[in-house]
């Protein structure tokens, strides 16, 4: 460290015996006070300054000591402290700014000026202490000739002062940290019975969860059990029914057959309405063992590569008899180049005739759309109407067996015909959708992979 000497000190003493160390002690606080430093770091400096000034009077004999105020790099004023010693410092040996002492000023150290070895040591002016004018420098110096130097004793009662507010300090912090530390273990216990009763809270939820799925697996699989019970007695059930409900239409058709005997207009009225019960019960039996057969898996695919071509022509050939309404138009939008779809084609027919069944059925006026689009490994189909839409929160429900919109049974059905086609249209490996608003028609919307299941 090496610097440059200010022109004149502030103050210059020697330190040679014993007593000056508490000479140079209270003066350094004086010279820091005088130049404005803090109360503490008055203390602070001067402390540092005895202690400097008691190792070099073991080790040199004494110093010569200087107090200048610099301006520091970092534009602020610096109070300075030099101690030169009276006989060379060994070289090396000292290093005052290794030990607790350098922590009390800004800097410590040993520097070299002009040839002459010191130890130097500075502490920071504040900022707002009044700035070091030569004239304002000039009343420092005298300020600091006028105040007489007071004896060893004196010195050791302010030093005692000073050693009594420390203590008292360190004192209220101690004190103040055994508070902090109370409420620290405080709040430590807090956290750890929060904790413990969250552990607790939590196990007992996982308990609970345990138990929720043990009975939600024993309440699946007693769905499962019920579920297949229901689709064999359906498909048992309506196998047996079909056989008597298929003799009561012949019988009926035989009744009223040309070669048989007249009947009165009554009992031909009567006739007819048994025939036309008959055939609504029919077409029920057969929808529930259509159902019942895809719930069970007896459903057997049989994929090949279909046009969709041929089958739209079939869609529109047959459902042409269905389109009664003049008000109503049927547009099936076929294919204009091959469309091939691997896929099972009697079941494909199954779910896009139900479909515009239903469209038929439900429409008023306005028309019902068939159409298809590929887009990349799939084709979607489009079963659009401009009937009377239905509300967003039946969109599941109708899939539901049985289900029908209230309102909406006047015009026939069993409630079974989409929850077949979503069985059929899972098992060819597609999904089947609705967009559909109350007022806004309705359009089923049938996905299938290119591929085939
Ligand atoms: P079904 O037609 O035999 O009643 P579905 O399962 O095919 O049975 O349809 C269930 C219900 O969904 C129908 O009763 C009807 O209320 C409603 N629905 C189906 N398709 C349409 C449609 N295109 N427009 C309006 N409502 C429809």
């Amino acid at each position: 460290m090496t610097g440059e000497p200010a022109a004149q000190p502030l103050l210059q003493m020697a330190l040679r015996v014993e007593q000056d160390i508490f000479v140079i002690r209270q003066r350094g606080r004086e010279v820091a006070a005088v130049v404005g430093l803090e109360h503490q770091d008055q203390v602070r400096i001067a402390t540092a300054l005895s202690e400097v000034a008691r190792d070099l009077l073991g080790m040199t004999g004494g110093a010569d000591v200087t107090f200048h105020i610099d301006a520091g790099a970092d534009g602020r004023h610096h109070l300075r402290a030099d101690l030169a010693p009276v006989t060379p410092l060994p070289a090396g040996h000292y290093q005052p700014q290794s030990g607790a002492v350098s922590r009390l000023v800004d800097t410590l150290g040993v520097a070299t000026v002009e040839g002459v070895t010191v130890v130097r040591m500075s502490r920071r002016v504040p900022a707002n202490a009044p700035i070091p004018t030569p004239e304002r420098l000039a009343e420092f110096r005298s300020e600091l000739g006028r105040i007489a130097p007071a004896s060893a004793l004196d010195e050791l009662t302010v030093q005692n002062g000073q050693l009594i507010a420390a203590l008292d300090e360190v004192r209220s912090q101690r004190d103040e940290l055994a508070v902090l530390n109370e409420e620290l273990a405080e709040t430590n216990r807090g956290v750890l019975a929060l904790y413990n009763q969250l552990t607790e809270e939590l196990e007992e939820t996982n308990r609970g969860v345990v138990a929720l799925y043990a009975e939600l697996d024993e309440k699946s699989a007693q769905l499962r059990a019920a579920s297949e019970s229901k689709s064999r007695f359906l498909a048992n059930v309506s196998h047996e029914l079909r056989a008597p409900v298929t003799a009561i239409i012949g019988l009926g058709r035989l009744l009223t057959d040309s070669a048989s005997d007249p009947l009165t207009d009554e009992q031909g009225d009567q006739v007819e309405l048994i025939r036309s019960s008959a055939a609504d019960l029919l077409n029920l039996v057969n929808e529930l063992l259509d159902l019942a057969k895809a719930e069970s898996g007896r459903i057997e695919l049989d994929l090949s590569d279909v046009d969709l071509r041929p089958v739209f022509g079939q869609l529109r050939g047959t459902l042409r008899a269905l389109a009664t309404r003049p008000e109503v138009e049927l547009v099936v939008e076929e294919p204009s180049t091959p469309a091939l779809l691997r896929t099972d084609e009697v079941l494909l027919g199954q779910v896009l005739r139900n479909l515009l069944h239903n469209g038929l059925k439900f429409t008023e006026r306005g028309e019902v759309r068939l159409r298809a689009h590929q887009q990349g490994d799939r084709w979607t189909f489009e079963v659009s109407d401009t009937g009377p839409g239905i509300a967003p929160e039946l969109h599941d429900r109708i899939f539901e067996e049985f289900y029908q919109v209230p309102g909406a049974t006047r015009v026939g059905g069993t409630g079974l015909g989409l929850p077949y086609a979503r069985r059929l249209v899972t098992l060819l490996g597609g999904t089947l959708e609705l967009t559909s608003e109350p007022g806004r028609g309705s359009t089923f919307h049938v996905s299938l992979p290119v591929g085939g299941a």
